[in-house]
């Protein structure tokens, strides 16, 4: 059994059944080879034991009252997994499917894609096993509440940062907001997505989905080519994938899919985005409604998709964004956009594309740009809300939008020669794993065994 085996085997006896963390842990550990290699002090360091065990985990009980009076009990995380850089930054996430495995996959991931954004940020994440759909303002109010009551004693502007991910965006960030003020009579900033009327950055809602986005150009603009004229497969339609399509409209580029949890649109002259925003950021309703507007539009129920994998990668496109969830992108996918020619993928989502998946790209030796890369323009406008917070300041949209280009510019020059440097040129996957990696072990080395 080689190192990295052995260690993902003590893991899944240590912190048994938690899937996707081993996968995320896999992937990054793969890619780690070439570069313990060259160097034994990563080992000498037991750097690869360190990294893969939270600094610290926290889980507790949020107990809420419903609109009927009922009493309702969930799961809440916040996962401290590494500090070596900086506060622990990284979002929360609410929907039933959170689990302490898809929590500590998540910080897991965070921390080498906020190691490549070169900023002081260590890494975190959060969450709840709640459902916010169909629930009410109040409902969403007082669950917020409940969760701020546990974890505002374990937050601060120089030790942890909670932000949103699915399921927590302006509103609930603005009630947790409010519940930590209350609780602690500090008006800081210990959370960022906030609103632009408080303390919120401007161009912060579009980062990740426009860092996505900046970074396909990258990688395009390598080859001589560019994103005008391409039509793009989209999933999800969240901030993320709302942005995202937002940018490659702006960059001439045509979105034609976007998905939900009831399913996928597909909309083969471009997806109507004026649309997408009323259905989903006002009224909260199913993809589905679109085609009362568009009834020329296609809609494919979940129930509806192929055996092993999802209706929206099996339409011919030039590029594929991702910007859903985990595993939404599996081998078979992959394969189908591959013979229908997908030249690209950027990943809007975290861990989207299934370890094999990933394979089939690289082997096909298209553009792959993996979410850890990809996606990491959304937390790096969270660390530019936290400096504007920090210094009293507001900065312009054009001033942060400028900033986020030149993060993910630098991110893809980061993996890209990290990749050359271990003679696996256009590997950005190797790049970025050991690009992050090094930054965050160095460090760790430098300030001794904590
Ligand atoms: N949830 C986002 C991510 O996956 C953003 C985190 C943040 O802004 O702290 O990176």
């Amino acid at each position: 059994m080689t190192y990295i085996q052995q260690t993902i085997s003590d893991l899944k006896h240590t912190s048994p059944a938690q899937t996707e963390f081993y996968q995320a842990v896999e992937e990054v550990l793969n890619s780690l080879g070439p570069l313990l290699e060259s160097n034994d002090i990563y080992q000498k360091q037991a750097i690869i034991q360190r990294i893969v065990e939270p600094e610290r985990q926290i889980m507790f009980r949020i107990p809420w009252v419903d609109d009927n009076g009922d009493i309702q009990v969930n799961k809440g995380y916040r996962i401290e997994f590494n500090s070596a850089l900086g506060p622990y930054k990284g979002g929360l996430r609410f929907h039933p499917s959170v689990n302490a495995g898809i929590i500590k996959f998540l910080g897991f991931e965070q921390i080498f894609k906020n190691a490549l954004t070169g900023l002081s940020i260590g890494g975190g994440k959060g969450g709840a096993n709640f459902n916010p759909k169909g629930r009410s303002d109040a409902e969403i109010m007082r669950f917020c509440q409940s969760f701020m009551n546990e974890l505002y004693r374990h937050i601060g502007p120089t030790t942890d940062v909670p932000a949103g991910d699915i399921g927590v965006g302006a509103r609930e960030i603005g009630y947790m907001f409010g519940q930590y003020k209350r609780l602690t009579g500090r008006y800081e900033g210990i959370l960022t997505g906030k609103s632009l009327l408080w303390g919120g950055s401007l161009a912060r809602k579009e980062a990740t989905g426009y860092g996505t986005v900046y970074f396909a150009e990258y990688m395009l603009d390598e080859l001589g080519d560019d994103l005008k004229g391409k039509r793009c497969l989209v999933s999800g339609a969240g901030n993320v994938a709302i942005y995202a399509m937002e940018k490659l409209y702006q960059l001439g580029a045509t979105p034609i899919s976007c998905s939900d949890s009831s399913g996928t649109l597909y909309h083969h002259t471009g997806i109507d985005l004026k649309l997408i925003k009323r259905l989903k950021e006002g009224r909260r309703s199913d993809l589905v409604e679109y085609l009362t507007s568009y009834p020329e539009a296609i809609h494919t129920q979940v129930a509806d998709y192929p055996e092993n994998g999802h209706a929206i990668w099996r339409y011919a496109a030039d590029a594929a964004f991702p910007c859903a969830t985990q595993n939404e992108l599996t081998l078979d996918d992959a394969q189908a956009l591959l013979t229908n020619g997908c030249k690209l993928v950027s990943e809007g989502a975290n861990m989207p594309s299934t370890n094999q998946a990933v394979e089939a790209f690289l082997e096909a030796g298209i553009s792959y740009g993996p979410s850890k890369a990809a996606n990491a323009g959304g937390v790096a406008t969270s660390q530019l809300e936290m400096a504007q917070n920090a210094s009293m300041q507001k900065w312009t949209f054009i001033h942060v939008d400028q900033q986020l280009k030149q993060i993910m510019k630098n991110i893809f020059i980061s993996a890209s020669d990290t990749a050359k440097e271990f003679g696996q040129d256009g590997n950005l996957v190797l790049g970025a794993n050991i690009a992050g990696f090094r930054r965050v072990a160095d460090a760790m080395i430098e300030q001794g065994v904590v």
